[in-house]
């Protein structure tokens, strides 16, 4: 029997690299769905200035590709698409709803969270292997990525969750 090949850090870095690549394009579909569908003039702004900005973290993750000399690519990434399902199923079971915008916050917060837990582990093996080059532009993705959990628990805490509950 042939000897397994051997699996290296540089390994899980392209694979990781991969695997967001595919999650970020995923996303960007989303992103306008998820826009169109929440009552929160807010949170749609708050939607849409993000699909800008994961326009953005393609290009840099392409960049991160071609540091390392592979052409950009994606691997199917089972974890964002079943983030994205719980999405939609908010979507069409809060539609007209009070709290719909609540879900839909709580929806796209689990959507950052995946790409900060990627992005950490990223950067990490990136440093660790000596890529320099890939560390700040994947650190612009996290630092986004931050910055819109934090938008969405902010809009969360100061109106969405209150209208949510002003219904009942
Ligand atoms: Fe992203
Ligand atoms: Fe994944
Ligand atoms: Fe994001």
């Amino acid at each position: 029997m042939a000897a397994k090949k051997e699996k290296t850090l540089n390994d899980l870095f392209e694979d990781g690299l991969k695997d967001i690549y595919y999650a970020e394009k995923k996303i960007l579909a989303a992103l306008p769905k998820m826009a169109k569908a929440t009552q929160s003039d807010e949170l749609a702004s708050a939607f849409k200035q993000h699909q800008d900005e994961t326009e953005q973290q393609l290009e840099r993750l392409e960049e991160v590709f071609q540091a390392i000399d592979q052409q950009p690519k994606g691997k199917k990434c089972p974890g964002i698409e079943g983030i994205i399902e719980e999405g939609k199923e908010i979507i069409d079971q809060f539609k007209g709803m009070p709290a719909l915008d609540a879900g839909l916050v709580a929806a796209a917060q689990a959507v950052e969270h995946y790409e900060i837990t990627r992005y950490g582990s990223l950067i990490a093996w990136a440093n660790k292997l000596g890529l320099g080059d890939a560390v700040p532009l994947l650190k612009q993705n996290l630092d986004e990525e931050k910055r819109t959990d934090e938008r969405l628990t902010q809009l969360a805490e100061t109106t969405i969750n209150e209208y949510a509950q002003a219904a009942e």
